[in-house]
């Protein structure tokens, strides 16, 4: 088992020692409503064992949550009226991670919620194509040579 390295509320939860709302279960993975939803229906998918976010996870217990998404997206649709829906990983601090217990989640919406993932990003510009393709290519050579890729120039350094 993969010990969480500071106390785990979903691990907590999972192992039923907090209260818990569960709508899917099986032997690698709970579905749970999340305790301050977006919407009514907004769920949490999480691997019963614990790993804190996307570098850690195993790839095929990672596919089997968004396996696990796909299955319970309509359902949680029909379930709680909304037609459309987020589904998001926060992965890591600076992406908005809170909770250390990699989860992915099922946001059911509404067109008067106010929640926000508003893509394209206000605060962002379009970098000139020549900054686009070397980023590409830099990712191009990362598939093909990862350790290489690892020791190369930073991502903001190839943006200038
Ligand atoms: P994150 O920011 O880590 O992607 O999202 C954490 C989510 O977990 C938040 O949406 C938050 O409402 C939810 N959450 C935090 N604590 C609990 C809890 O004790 N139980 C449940 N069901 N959800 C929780
Ligand atoms: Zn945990």
């Amino acid at each position: 088992m993969n010990a969480p390295s500071r106390h785990c509320i979903f691990c907590d939860l999972i192992q039923g020692a907090a209260e818990v709302s569960v709508c899917y279960e099986d032997d690698r993975a709970m579905a749970f409503m999340d305790i301050q939803p977006v919407n009514l229906g907004h769920a949490l998918v999480a691997p019963k064992q614990h790993f804190e976010s996307l570098s850690d996870i195993p790839r095929d217990l990672a596919m089997h949550l968004f396996d696990v998404a796909m299955t319970l997206s309509p359902v949680i649709q029909r379930a709680s009226g909304c037609s459309d829906m987020n589904i998001v990983v926060n992965s890591g601090h600076q992406a908005g991670q809170n909770v250390f217990h990699y989860h992915v989640h099922l946001i059911p919406r509404r067109a008067d919620d106010n929640f926000e993932i508003a893509l394209p990003f206000e605060g962002s510009s379009m970098p000139d194509r020549t900054f686009l393709d070397a980023m590409a290519a830099r990712i191009i050579a990362g598939l093909r040579d990862p350790a290489r890729q690892a020791h190369g120039r930073s991502a903001r350094a190839v943006a200038g």
